[in-house]
């Protein structure tokens, strides 16, 4: 890896480091690489401004549906994956009807609260459910990727383990199990039952 080719130009480097989460095999596949991830559709929603009436953030993995209600009052839901594969931000109504229910079972008296907006991220699921961070068969080239829904509580901490990668050539030990070549070694980091949940 020598560069990059950007809309604005090129750009040599003599490292890339790549972090587009949804986009990352598209990427990646310009360098030849074909990474074990697929990416999916993933939808959030928020009701119009309610006066504080929930002050926690309620879960369940029952019903699938995460509910908590933001400063300004808006209540914010959400819950697993659209299961077919895409790159669009926006999901399915179905999916979305299915929260609202989810919602509605756990709290009768949010039959009430009209949505005010949805909106859809392209999420990067791995076959253990685990990310990506680390070096890749490509020289130079570098790799942190396959968060699914569960990035944003990562973000401070790999974000340090992914420079120290970079900067170094060689893993963070952090970071050190969690190579692309487990998926063909088979040394899995099993996360399904953490990433099923929302969090
Ligand atoms: C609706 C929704 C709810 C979520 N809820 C939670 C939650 O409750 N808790 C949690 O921990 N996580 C949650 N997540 C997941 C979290 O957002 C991601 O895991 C996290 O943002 C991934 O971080 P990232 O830095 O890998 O990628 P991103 O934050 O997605 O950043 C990737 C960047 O790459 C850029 N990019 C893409 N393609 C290219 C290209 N060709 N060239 C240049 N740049 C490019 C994009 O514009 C983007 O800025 C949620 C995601 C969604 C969509």
């Amino acid at each position: 890896m020598t560069g990059v080719r950007t809309t604005r130009g090129r750009i040599a480097a003599g490292k890339v480091a790549l972090a587009a989460a949804g986009h990352s095999s598209v990427l990646a596949s310009m360098a030849g690489l074909r990474l074990p991830l697929q990416s999916h559709p993933l939808q959030a929603l928020v009701s119009e401004l309610l006066e504080p009436v929930h002050p926690t953030v309620v879960m369940s993995n029952a019903v699938h549906v995460y509910v908590s209600q933001a400063h300004k009052g808006e209540l914010v839901m959400g819950a697993g994956i659209d299961s077919y594969n895409g790159y669009g931000q926006r999901g399915a109504f179905h999916i979305l009807e299915r929260q609202m229910a989810a919602a509605l079972e756990l709290f009768p008296v949010f039959a009430r609260a009209h949505l005010l907006r949805t909106w859809a991220g392209t999420v990067d699921v791995t076959p253990d459910a685990s990310p990506i961070v680390g070096l890749t068969p490509v020289e130079n080239l570098y790799l942190n990727c396959g968060w699914g829904t569960g990035g944003f509580k990562a973000t401070p901490g790999v974000g340090w383990c992914y420079a120290h990668t970079i900067a170094t050539g060689a893993p963070h030990p952090y970071n050190a199990p969690f190579t692309l070549d487990r998926f063909t070694t088979g040394a899995l980091v099993d996360e399904h039952g953490a990433a099923a949940v929302a969090h």
